[in-house]
């Protein structure tokens, strides 16, 4: 996700369009997540002179498959952000916000694909009531129902009742 800022540095343009798809890189922390499963990303912006700076403004937006942390149903998740940024030619000492390049290019891919871990939810459901599986026999308890709740035995009574069946 490179791209070439001379024309804009140079004065000869006022702006430079983005528009790519951003594909993940394999060892990506996203490519191995267990909670998502990816798609490449559509980026649309524009990166725009501000005085002795540059403002980067995008969009991004995928539709990707999550997977519900309680009962692993599959269902669409829909990913989309906004960023906007300043971009700098001088680093910082402080932390902000700012996109630094160094040279007359600037690269992209970290600046996206930390917004999308930022903004990512850390649990996700199918819904907020998810019943989950059932922990004996997995069952999906939206959809199903399990007898296993029934058939627990308090472990103080377990040894009553062989008591009388060992009788
Ligand atoms: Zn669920
Ligand atoms: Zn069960």
């Amino acid at each position: 996700m490179k791209y070439d800022l001379t024309q804009l540095i140079s004065q000869k343009v006022n702006e430079v369009e983005i528009d790519s798809i951003l594909e993940f890189t394999k060892d990506d922390d996203l490519s191995k997540s267990e909670s998502f499963k990816i798609a490449p990303v559509m980026v649309a912006g524009v990166v725009k002179r501000n005085g002795e700076n540059f403002s980067l403004t995008l969009n991004y937006r995928s539709k990707w498959t999550y997977y519900c942390n309680r009962c692993l149903d599959e269902l669409e998740y829909e990913l989309e952000g906004e960023i906007v940024r300043s971009i700098v030619k001088e680093r910082n000492d402080a932390e902000d916000d700012n996109v630094y390049v160094e040279s007359a290019v600037i690269d992209l891919y970290d600046v996206i694909y930390n917004d999308i871990v930022l903004n990512l939810p850390s649990q996700v459901l199918c819904d907020e009531n998810c019943k989950g599986l059932c922990p004996d026999c997995g069952a999906n308890l939206n959809t199903s129902e399990c007898t296993c709740e029934d058939e627990k035995i308090d472990p103080r009574f377990a040894k009553l009742k062989n008591l009388f069946t060992h009788d």
